[in-house]
């Protein structure tokens, strides 16, 4: 079974400050990460906290010892399954993916009554009905949740 890696805590000590709290869950991520360089610059105990949350001691791959003493990103976003991890948090059945590209499955009986013209084209549907797709790796139904490939996640 494939474990997605927590999401982090909301900030309970800004529930008392709901309109901020609300600014920075809108706010979009450039943002965010020109106001968090301003709260590192000026304030040396917020950037020890930003390292310890963010960065991690060690090397990246059992092979890369050259770096074994750098910081490295704790976080990182996954080539495969396009999710974030936590590199402390990285086992060889962590990641679950597909090779191959999900593809309308024409003889599904969902695209029985099917009319492109009113309904929309079946390729845009793999959202709506991901029963009516197969993946072309491994002919996985596209609503069955076992990923083909299993892994390590990939920085
Ligand atoms: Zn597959
Ligand atoms: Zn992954």
């Amino acid at each position: 079974m494939i474990t997605k890696s927590p999401r982090p805590p909301l900030p309970n000590h800004l529930l008392s400050h709901p309109v901020l709290l609300s600014a920075i869950q809108s706010a979009d991520r450039d943002r965010l990460n020109a106001i968090l360089g301003e709260i590192l610059k000026s304030n040396p105990p917020a950037l020890d906290i930003a390292s310890s949350a963010l960065l991690v001691n060690g090397p990246s791959t059992t092979d890369d010892i050259e770096n074994k003493e750098e910081p490295r990103k704790r976080y990182e976003k996954c080539l495969h399954c396009d999710e974030e991890y936590d590199v402390l948090d990285n086992e060889e059945n962590s990641c679950g993916w597909h090779e191959g590209q999900l593809e309308p499955d024409y003889d599904s009986n969902v695209w029985d009554d099917w009319d492109e013209d009113c309904h929309g084209r079946i390729d845009d549907q793999e959202e709506a009905f991901p029963e009516g797709f197969v993946w072309n790796c491994c002919e996985a139904k596209g609503d069955d949740d076992e990923p083909c490939m299993v892994d390590f996640h990939v920085p």
